[in-house]
């Protein structure tokens, strides 16, 4: 297994309950990309009633609150001493090679042969940053939530926060309240109250069975596996941070980040119609939650149906910005994240760098990924999501090991 976030610790559970022998090779310490790859401020957006793992949940004083980041390195840190994983610490995979059968893992603590690997990596090893910032001119710090740590961090003076959704908003209020001005580049984006009718919006994905939708009955695969991340953050307050809660503090909204000529930033037009959609289709969900609790939440403890303001469009929005006027001293980068297979040396990645799997098994025999987006249900990257997912990929990863897996069909 490639990784001990709470991906692979999950798989792992499955292994020896299966008493399947295997061993968890991990970069850094267990947990490493909550210890080593978030923000200051950072809590899950997820509820601690939502941290579940197989055999293993948040079992705390709050289960309505979100985990700070040293909360959740506990969280999976006792998870894999409770499902005993044998995690190797320290031990980076530098390389997967295929043999006749199985597999060579070169790693910088030796070599291992094994007849089958997981890749529990991660899907968000690196920040996905459009190609013009290498056109940037020097004078501005550029910044990715893999460095960003805090404002205390950023120059005195303006910041461009580049994307809208969970990170982009949440670095963008972080910024602003630290008395710098900001700008934030908003392309598409999934808006989400924190509440709805007195409950987690996050319940109600949980509750009406939109998290538990599974490959088949998702329309479109593709697109579904790039949706941006929803625009909600976990706070003591359960606050609400859309593009309107980032207005009321002064953020000021510019479009799509669309190219760079002459030392300025170019920005799409189009504000009204980006936020109309925007609003169109949380008001779509919205109304799915309604029809649901019409037919199932008698007895439940949910207020009334309620609508929320659309997203307030700007007077006026500016179309570029010069980045050598001096208003914008630094930029953060929140356009998302890619996973990093520079390690795997076996043909099983399509032409812009993704695994090709059918449901997390990847078309060379033997080999299975997990944690990817909709990988086999709409919650697969999220925590809550692993425990079905890996019961299922391991299953598989069973049935070949005892010579009877079946063909893989690529999705
Ligand atoms: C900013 C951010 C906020 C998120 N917030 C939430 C949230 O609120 N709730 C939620 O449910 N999900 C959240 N997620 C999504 C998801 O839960 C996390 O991305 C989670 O870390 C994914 O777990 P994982 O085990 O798949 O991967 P990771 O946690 O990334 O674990 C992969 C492990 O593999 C190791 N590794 C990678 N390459 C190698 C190699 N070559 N050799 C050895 N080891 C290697 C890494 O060091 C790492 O420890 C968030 C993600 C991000 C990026």
């Amino acid at each position: 297994m490639v990784g001990a976030g709470h991906a692979g610790l999950a798989a792992s559970r499955f292994l020896t309950d299966r008493s399947i022998d295997h061993v968890l090779l991990e970069r850094g310490e267990v947990a490493n990309s909550w210890r080593r790859e978030r923000w200051d401020s950072l809590r899950l957006l997820t509820p601690n009633w939502q941290s579940r793992l197989p055999g293993y949940r948040y079992a705390g004083p709050d289960p309505d609150g979100y985990m700070t980041m040293t909360e959740v390195v506990a969280f999976i840190s006792d998870f894999a001493t409770v499902a005993r994983a044998p995690v190797r610490t320290n031990t980076q995979v530098t390389s997967v090679r295929s043999l006749d059968e199985g597999y060579h893992v070169r790693t910088g603590a030796g070599d291992i042969r094994c007849r089958s690997v997981v890749i529990a990596s991660g899907a968000c090893n690196l920040p996905s940053i459009p190609a013009l910032h290498s056109a940037v001119p020097s004078t501005i710090e550029q910044l990715t939530p893999f460095d960003y740590r805090n404002p205390a961090q950023l120059p005195e003076g303006g910041v461009l926060v580049v994307g809208p959704s969970a990170t982009g908003v949440q670095l963008a209020a972080e910024i602003r309240r630290s008395g710098r001005p900001v700008i934030l580049s908003v392309g598409e984006h999934v808006r989400l109250p924190r509440m709805y009718r007195g409950r987690d919006v996050l319940w109600w994905m949980d509750a009406s069975g939109i998290w538990d939708q599974r490959l088949e009955e998702i329309d479109d695969l593709t697109r579904a596996r790039r949706l941006p991340s929803p625009q909600l953050v976990g706070t003591p307050e359960r606050a609400t941070l859309d593009l309107n809660a980032l207005q009321a503090i002064g953020v000021e909204l510019v479009g799509r980040l669309a190219g760079m000529r002459d030392g300025r930033l170019l920005f799409s037009g189009g504000l009204r119609n980006l936020f109309a959609l925007a609003d169109l289709k949380m008001n779509r969900l919205l109304d799915s939650f309604d029809q649901w609790a019409d037919a199932h939440a008698h007895g439940l403890d949910v207020t009334g149906r309620e609508r929320f303001e659309a997203t307030r469009v700007p007077a006026s929005s500016r179309l570029q910005v010069d980045l050598r006027s001096g208003e914008i001293r630094s930029i953060v980068w929140a356009t998302g994240f890619r996973p990093d297979y520079s390690w795997l040396d076996v043909p099983v990645l399509n032409e812009k760098g993704y695994l090709r799997h059918d449901g997390g098994v990847v078309e060379a025999p033997g080999m299975y990924v997990l944690g990817l987006p909709v990988l086999r249900r709409r919650k697969s990257s999220f925590i809550h999501g692993i425990e079905d997912d890996a019961r299922d990929v391991i299953d598989h990863l069973a049935a070949h090991l005892a010579g009877g897996a079946h063909a893989v069909s690529v999705r």
